[in-house]
This record gives C-alpha cells, structure tokens and sequence, in this order.
C-alpha cells in the first residue's frame, strides 16, 4: 500500500538549542537539501495547524475522499477555498524565504523541497523548487487531467457567485476558511472548461498519496545531497519525514530548525528551536551572505 498523507503521533522530542553553528557549518560546506514545512510560511501570515495557536483543534483538512465521493463536499471546499484564495493570493515571501533563495544563489544548496503549496519560496526567487504537496497555484481535473490556473478558476468563481461574502472565522495553511454549512449554501461549483468534469486544486489531499514520480525524484535528491536541512516542519506527515529517515539511513546529518519538537528529532544531529526568520537571517549573516530586503519581492 502507498503511503497517504495522514497525521503521525509525535516520539522522542530532542530538546531545542539556540545554537546555529551545527547548520552555519553544514551550509558553508554546501550540498545542502533544504525540505520546508509551513513553519517557514507563518510569518508571512498562513497560520500553521500545529504549535501555538494552530488551526488543526478547529479544521479538519478536507479529504481526498471526502472531496472525490460528495458533491456537498466539494461545494463547500471551493466556497472556503475561494475565501481563503485572497489571503494566499496576498500573502508575501518573508526573510526566512528570500534567505534559502539567497544561499541557493550562492551555491550551497542542491534543491528546495517543500511541503507548503503557497509558491513562497518560488516568489522569493528560489529556482527549481519540488512541491511536494502540489500548488494552489494550480488546479488540474480528474476526468482529463487538464491543468489550469487557479487565478483564472478564481476569475470565473467571483463572475459566478457576485455577491458571495461571508465573513470567514479563520483561515488555514491549505487555503481553507473557516465557513458554516449556511454560509456556503447557493455557492456556485464550476466545472472543467474543457470536459465539464470535477475541478481539484492541485495539492495532495489527505488520504492520498504523493504522486510516486514527485516521491522518487525526492530519493535521488536526498541520495545526491551531502546534508538535509529541515526547515518549520514537524514532520507529522509520512511524506516528508521518510525523507529525514532516508538521509539518516544513509548517514547523511539531518538538522533541522523548527522551534517545537519534530517526528524526525531521533534522526537528526540537532534541532535549533527559533523562529525561521531569525535563524535564516542571523545564518545569512554568519556566512556573508546578503539577502534581499523584500522590497522588490
Ligand atoms: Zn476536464
């Protein structure tokens, strides 16, 4: 069976440091593989499910089975989604995103693989980017496989629901908010413009599997890596914390920088428990790298 995206319970934390040279040293060495979770997403304002003030107590992710088996399902994942669409389409790279571009430039790095599907990194300038999870950027249907854009679905839904706004009680690291089942009644689904079939985001739900080629171009890259650097993810999913295994396996150091505990801690050689922005900017700083101040992101 393939493995699907579903919550793993937490083992083993490794208490936190504050101490950066462990990951200053990896950088400066290079063939560094960078796996981002949505830790490093959160100062640019997508929350994240976990850690303080997480939305996971509150939304549970929609399902892949959930979405693909009910119509209702999938009325209200497109109305919550189309509110949430505003924040991600507002949100900005931060100083924890422009740094990884900014070592990237400077050859440290061999990839970026990230489990967050907001395209931050992306808009950072980082090149080559695996988005493990998809792209809310892009929306792709299950009948014929049509990938589109998800700021033109977004076109055709306010065309289609003129008048839809409701006042949403929180937002959520997949784009959903957080609507009552009276607030998206009368929200208006559209179809594929070129079969007429169901409409998906294109990101991996929960219950299903990352697609095996995207899960096997992640093995060459860890294998090609010298070091794997974590980056504001608890690795509470399958599908980035076999990667952590993966490079411990082949005795490559994991570090990782999230600032509460991980599923991956017993793999890793330490875990620096700051806040992503800091920790990237202060490393930046170490080894001489400038990074840009956002004003032209
Ligand atoms: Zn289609």
């Amino acid at each position: 069976m393939r493995p699907t995206l579903n919550w793993l319970p937490a083992d083993d934390p490794l208490p936190g440091t504050t101490d950066l040279e462990p990951v200053a040293d990896a950088l400066s060495t290079g063939g560094v593989l960078v796996l981002s979770g949505a830790g490093i997403s959160t100062e640019s304002g997508i929350p994240d499910y976990r850690g303080e003030g997480g939305s996971l107590s509150r939304h549970t992710p929609m399902t892949y089975q959930d979405f693909t088996a009910d119509t209702q399902a999938r009325r209200r994942y497109w109305a919550r989604s189309h509110l949430g669409w505003r924040t991600f389409g507002r949100a900005r790279p931060n100083a924890g995103h422009r740094a990884v571009a900014a070592f990237a430039r400077h050859g440290l790095l061999t990839r970026v693989i990230t489990q967050n599907v907001d395209g931050l990194h992306q808009g950072a300038g980082s090149e080559g980017v695996v988005e493990l999870h998809g792209s809310l950027a892009r929306v792709v249907c299950l009948s014929c496989g049509a990938l589109s854009l998800r700021s033109e679905l977004a076109r055709r839904l306010e065309e289609a629901n003129a008048g839809f706004e409701p006042t949403a009680a929180g937002i959520n690291p997949d784009g959903d908010a957080d609507l009552t089942d009276e607030q998206v009644e009368g929200f208006r689904v559209l179809p594929c413009t070129v079969c007429d079939g169901v409409l998906k985001p294109d990101v991996v739900f929960f219950g299903e599997a990352v697609p095996p080629r995207r899960v096997e171009h992640c093995r060459t890259l860890v294998r090609e890596a010298a070091s794997l650097l974590v980056l504001g993810s608890s690795l509470t999913v399958m599908s980035g914390l076999r990667f952590v295994r993966h490079a411990a396996q082949a005795g490559k150091p994991v570090l990782i920088v999230n600032r509460d505990p991980t599923r991956g801690d017993r793999h890793a050689v330490t875990r620096v428990a700051l806040p992503l922005g800091t920790a990237l900017t202060t490393l930046a700083d170490r080894l001489g790298i400038p990074v840009d101040d956002g004003s032209t992101a």
